[in-house]
C-alpha cells in the first residue's frame, strides 16, 4: 500500500513537472527586453568574462548563432543589422526601418505601441544613431540624423528614451546642431514628454509622475565607460521600473552601444570596460525577468567589430591580450542568448531577421 502511495505521488510530481515545462514553453511573454551589444562577438564576450570573472550572460540557458549579412553587403553595418532585428526584414547597409526595396517597414516597437504596450529605448549613444533609430525611424541613410530626430519628435511614440544626442533636437541658437531653427524638444514637450538632460535630474526625477520621458545626457554621444552618468545599468533599471507600470506589458530595447567603438578603435582595454558595463545592464534585466516570470530577455549583437581575437591572457590577473585584424566590422556569426517564455525559439542556427520575426510573432499571439 505504501509503495502504491509513493508511486501515485511520484506520478503526480512527474505530471506537475511536465506541465510546468509545457506551460513555460507555450507561454507568450508579456514583456520583451531586447539587448543589443553593438559589435559584440564571442571574443568580446570571452574578454568580458576574463575581466569580470562571472558574467550575467552565463545565466542564460538558451544560446544560438545568427548570420548577419545585409541585402547588399556580406558584412553588415549597424543600420541594416538593427533593421533586421527591429522589422524582421533585411535591408541595405546604412538604411533604417525600410526593406531592401526601400519600402517602409513597421518596427516591433511601433507595433508594441499600437497594441497598448509601453515602449522604451535605452542606449549609450545619441538616440538618433543607427541602432536606436532603426526602432523608431524610417530613412534611407543613417546619416540623416537631423531627419531621424524630427521623426522621433513628431511621429514616433515610444514612452521613454534614455541616452544622448540632445544636439540633434535643438537649433543652433540654443546650442544644438539644427540649422532649420526647429526646437524639437519643445515639440516633444507639447506631445507630453518630460525632458531631462542632467545626471542629477535623472537621479532625482520622479518617473512616477511622468507619462513620457526623454532623457538625453550628452549633446551627442555619452563618454566611454566607466565615465558615463547615468550608467547603462542605472538607465535600464529605471526604464524597467517605468515601463512595467503598464498592465499591458512593455517592449524595451537596450544597447551597449560603445563595444563597437572600442572595436573600431582596436582598443582591447576599452572592450573589457564596455563589456562589463553592458553585462551589468544584462544583470538588471535578468533579475527583473526572473522575478516577473512573464518577461523574455534576448541578448544579441548586430555584428562583430575589429576581427578581435584573444591570443593570450590570464584568468588570475583578469586580463587578455587582444589582437585585431580590421578597424571595421566582420562577417562572423553573432551569438544570441534568451531567457524567459519563448526563449527556446532562439536556440541553434538562425538569421538576424529571426529576432524581429519572433518578437512580432509573440506580440501578435
Ligand atoms: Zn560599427
Amino acid at each position: 500500500m505504501k509503495r502504491v502511495k509513493i508511486l501515485v505521488l511520484f506520478a503526480f510530481f512527474i505530471f506537475l513537472f511536465s506541465f510546468s515545462l509545457y506551460a513555460q514553453q507555450s507561454l507568450k511573454p508579456k514583456n520583451i527586453i531586447l539587448m543589443i551589444g553593438d559589435g559584440m562577438g564571442l571574443a568580446q564576450i570571452s574578454a568580458g568574462k576574463t575581466y569580470k570573472g562571472n558574467l550575467n550572460l552565463e545565466k542564460f540557458k538558451v544560446v544560438g548563432l545568427l548570420t548577419t549579412n545585409s541585402c547588399d553587403e556580406y558584412i553588415t553595418d549597424s543600420a541594416a543589422g538593427a533593421t533586421a532585428m527591429s522589422t524582421g526584414y533585411k535591408t541595405k547597409n546604412v538604411a533604417i526601418g525600410i526593406d531592401c526595396d526601400g519600402e517602409r517597414r513597421e518596427t516591433v516597437l511601433e507595433y508594441a505601441n499600437k497594441i497598448g504596450k509601453a515602449t522604451g529605448i535605452v542606449v549609450v549613444c545619441a538616440i538618433t544613431h543607427a541602432t536606436p533609430a532603426a526602432f523608431v525611424a524610417h530613412v534611407p541613410d543613417r546619416n540623416m540624423q537631423i531627419k531621424i530626430a524630427e521623426q522621433i519628435a513628431k511621429e514616433a511614440n515610444a514612452d521613454l528614451y534614455l541616452g544622448g544626442g540632445w544636439g540633434w533636437f535643438l537649433p543652433k541658437s540654443k546650442g544644438g546642431k539644427r540649422e532649420d531653427g526647429q526646437d524639437l524638444i519643445d515639440t516633444m514637450r507639447r506631445r507630453g514628454y518630460y525632458f531631462i538632460s542632467k545626471p542629477e535630474e535623472f537621479y532625482n526625477f520622479n518617473f512616477d509622475k511622468a507619462g513620457k520621458v526623454i532623457g538625453l545626457f550628452a549633446e551627442n554621444h555619452p563618454p566611454y565607460a566607466p565615465n558615463r552618468k547615468p550608467t547603462l545599468s542605472e538607465m535600464t533599471k529605471k526604464a524597467i521600473e517605468f515601463l512595467s507600470r503598464d498592465k499591458d506589458g512593455f517592449f524595451l530595447m537596450v544597447e551597449g552601444s560603445q563595444i563597437d567603438w572600442a572595436g573600431h578603435a582596436n582598443d582591447s582595454e576599452q572592450i573589457l570596460k564596455e563589456m562589463a558595463d553592458f553585462d551589468e545592464a544584462i544583470g538588471v534585466a535578468l533579475e527583473f525577468a526572473q522575478k516577473d516570470g512573464n518577461t523574455l530577455v534576448i541578448v544579441t549583437a548586430d555584428h562583430e567589430t575589429g576581427g578581435y581575437a584573444i591570443v593570450g591572457g590570464s584568468v588570475e590577473e583578469k586580463k587578455v591580450e587582444g589582437k585585431f585584424v580590421t578597424k571595421n566590422h566582420t562577417g562572423i556569426m553573432v551569438p544570441v542568448f534568451a531567457f524567459g517564455p519563448g526563449a527556446e525559439a532562439f536556440a541553434g542556427f538562425g538569421d538576424n531577421t529571426l529576432i524581429g520575426k519572433k518578437i512580432f510573432e509573440y506580440l501578435k499571439k
